[in-house]
């Protein structure tokens, strides 16, 4: 059931500076070229994002993304414990933080791309400041992970935040005209540039796993993103266990 044991090879700085560099240009090539390509040109010209942090920057309302069809995700009654959890915490103003973490699981015998969840786990480096943006992995837990499970989600949390700490998102700078257009929702119910490229530059490294993105929404959808090469996708359907083992859909944005 596990992969070949994942290899790190040891880097010097600057050939890891290049390696992301070209992980960054990969991903803006392939995104550009996905499904929601056009999206991505259009805010780039429309708002003058030219570098790569900007760009990523871009918001992508949740139905935008393609369904994955005759794929779905099963989450263990653990799993689905500690999502109910999660939600919980970043509904209330003292727990609302952006929480990393990683989903565990494997591909469902017989199917080609539905998978079950064993676990979440937290996953972050002990520098990892709940009040930033921007989430560093811990990537011993990554690969130790990597090493036990096919599939990997690379997760974090959606919180509610209140006004005054949306200001400096970008969502908040988009005309009206444009989030109409192209159905962006309030901060923190969109997905963007960035949780997607997340999960791109984590598969680059990992080639024998199957690595996919995961928020979890304030609101409580779940949504988990494959990018393979430029075909971007989502699974429409998610269901979990509760603690007496009975089968609940969870919510994703399809169940709306
Ligand atoms: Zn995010």
């Amino acid at each position: 059931m596990s992969p070949e044991k994942t290899t790190i090879v040891d880097k010097t700085a600057s050939s890891q500076e290049a390696s992301m560099i070209n992980a960054q240009n990969k991903y803006l090539d392939n995104i550009s070229n996905s499904n929601i390509g056009s999206l991505i040109k259009y805010f780039s010209k429309e708002y003058n994002l030219t570098n790569f942090e900007d760009i990523c920057g871009i918001p992508i309302a949740p139905e935008l993304i393609p369904d994955k069809f005759d794929s779905e995700i099963m989450l263990s009654s653990e799993v689905t414990d500690k999502y109910n959890r999660l939600v919980e915490a970043i509904n209330h103003s003292e727990s609302a933080k952006e929480y990393p973490f990683l989903l565990l699981g494997e591909i469902i015998p017989g199917t080609t791309d539905s998978v079950v969840f064993y676990d979440l786990i937290p996953c972050c480096r002990d520098d990892y400041k709940p009040e930033s943006t921007s989430v560093n992995y811990d990537s011993a837990i990554l690969l130790d992970s990597a090493n036990l499970y096919n599939v990997i989600a690379i997760g974090h949390t959606h919180p509610l935040l209140d006004e005054s700490e949306t200001c400096d998102v970008f969502t908040s700078k988009i005309k009206e005209s444009d989030k109409e257009k192209f159905n962006i929702k309030q901060a923190g119910l969109n997905v963007s540039t960035q949780d997607i490229y997340q999960s791109f530059f984590v598969q680059e490294q990992l080639k024998n796993n199957k690595i996919l993105e995961c928020v979890i929404m304030y609101n409580g959808d779940l949504i988990l993103i494959d990018m393979d090469g430029d075909e971007l996708s989502k699974y429409p359907s998610i269901y979990g266990y509760s603690d007496n083992e009975v089968k609940i859909s969870v919510p994703t944005f399809v169940n709306k």
